[in-house]
Formats: structure tokens, sequence, C-alpha cells
């Protein structure tokens, strides 16, 4: 009788001790989703007056009697004001990504056609840097169970990573294998490489690396936050293998349609 009190009396505290936990637990989630509802409308409200600021330097820059110092000064302007609407796009599309309201609306995507695309995009940078970007695929025609927008969210933020990341010269592959139920995308660089501390926390938001190389080139931070949620949302994989001063492959695995 002795032991089956002593053992009800543990399973007693055990049983608070998880109560405990699972109010903290719902405690931190409602925080960090009022975190993010407070930074999406933050972002939200300085959208507009963001539009307004560029608007008005474009006019403004445009005028034909301005003075060499007040050129500079609009100059400075309109580069600010850009920087920060890349800040509040990042802002928005990560909440957007990561709110579990979001309606998740996937159709068939090609996503060799989307690479080629988002190639294409970035074709000022790659030819100004001189880089050799390669595209491998089996099959003309790859497709993907996913949101479009996600899919060039995806791209858009890992090739222009691996241009960013790379030196002059140097070369970025993409590949894509299909397999039986997902297909497998590769990002691959022979640019700076991400050391093993910066690794731990590439997925965070707003981190950017200790490279000062890297920290040089213009940047938020969210992209691969960003990337990451939308890959969550598909049910999909992503992670990295890097070497420093050798280069970065990323992988993402998304579902087949
Ligand atoms: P951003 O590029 O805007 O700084 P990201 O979230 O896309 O933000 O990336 C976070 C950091 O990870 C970058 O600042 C950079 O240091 C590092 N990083 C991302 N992709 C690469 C890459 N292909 N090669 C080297 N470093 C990378």
């Amino acid at each position: 009788a002795l032991d089956i009190g002593h053992d009800l009396g543990r399973a007693l505290l055990n049983a608070r001790a998880f109560e405990r936990e699972r109010r903290l637990v719902d405690e931190l989630r409602e925080l960090d989703s009022y975190k993010s509802r407070l930074v999406a409308t933050l972002a939200h409200e300085l959208k507009n007056p963001l539009t307004s600021i560029l608007g008005h330097t474009e006019i403004l820059g445009a005028s034909p009697d301005l003075g060499a110092a007040e050129r500079t000064s609009v100059g400075a302007v309109e580069r600010g004001a850009a920087r920060m609407q890349r800040l509040v796009d990042d802002l928005l599309t990560l909440a957007h990504a990561g709110d579990p309201h979001t309606p998740f609306t996937p159709t068939p995507v090609d996503l060799h056609a989307a690479v080629l695309e988002a190639v294409d995009l970035l074709r000022v940078t790659v030819n100004h840097k001189a880089l050799d970007v390669v595209v491998e695929a089996p099959e003309d025609s790859i497709k993907v169970l996913a949101e479009p927008d996600g899919v060039e969210q995806i791209l858009s933020n890992l090739i222009s990573n691996a241009t960013k990341y790379t030196p002059e010269g140097g070369r970025v592959t993409v590949r894509l294998t299909p397999m039986k139920r997902y297909v497998r995308l590769e990002v691959s660089d022979t640019g700076l490489g991400i050391s093993p501390r910066d690794q731990e926390q590439l997925f965070s938001e707003f981190f950017r690396s200790t490279n000062p190389e890297a920290v040089a080139l213009p940047g938020t931070g969210l992209g691969l936050a960003i990337v990451q949620r939308i890959v969550e949302r598909h049910r999909g994989r992503i992670h990295f293998t890097s070497e420093l001063g050798e280069g970065t492959t990323f992988t993402v695995t998304l579902p087949r349609a």
C-alpha cells in the first residue's frame, strides 16, 4: 500500500510538471504570434509612406534644376528608402509564410522553367561578375506540387545568395533530381562558404554572417528564414553543407506533382 501511495504521489507531481510546461509552451506560442502580428502590422503601415517617398524622390531626381549637392542628397534618400522597402517586403513575406492561418494552395509548378526564369532575372549580376551559371535537369518539365509564389521566393533567395556570395569568375550550379515522391533542388556555389559558427544560426531571422566579406554586401538577413518557412509549409526539407573558402550547397526537397 505504501508503494502504491508513493507511485501515485510521483505520478501526480509529474502530471503537474507536465501541465506547467504545457502552459508555458502555450504562452510562448501566443507571444510569438503576437510578435509576428506586430511586425506584420508595422511593415504594412510603412509600405504606403515608403512608396510615397520613392515616388517623390523619382520626381525630384528628374528635375533639371537640381544642383550637384541636391542630387547627391536625393540619391541618398532614394537608396535608403529602397533598402527599407526591401526590408518591409521581406518582413511581410516572412509573416505571411510563417502564419499558420495563411491558406495553403499548392498547384503543379514546373520547377525547371521556374529555375530558368529565376536565373534569367539575375542575368545582370551574373554577367557583371562573369559567373558561370549551370542548370542541370534530366527532363524538360519537372513538376512539383507547390505554391508558385513560394517556389519563386525559394529560387530567387537561394540563387541570388549563391551569386551574391560568390566572387568574380566563380560557378553556380542548380541541379534538379526527380525522385519517387519528391524533387530535389540543389543550389551550389564556389563562393565564400560559411564558418561552422555561422552555420548554427543561418536560418535565424536577421542573422547575417560574421564574415567581413559577406557583411559588406547588402542584405536583410531574412532570405533564408523565409525560404525555410516556405519549405516547411510544403512539408519539404532544407539543409546545407558548406566549407569556408570553398563554397556552399543548399538542398531543398519539394513534393512531386
Ligand atoms: P542576406 O543574404 O539578406 O544577408 P539570408 O538570410 O539570405 O540573408 O542569408 C543569411 C546569411 O547567410 C548571409 O548574410 C550570408 O552571410 C550567409 N549566406 C547565405 N547564403 C550563402 C551562400 N550561398 N554562401 C555564403 N554565405 C551565405
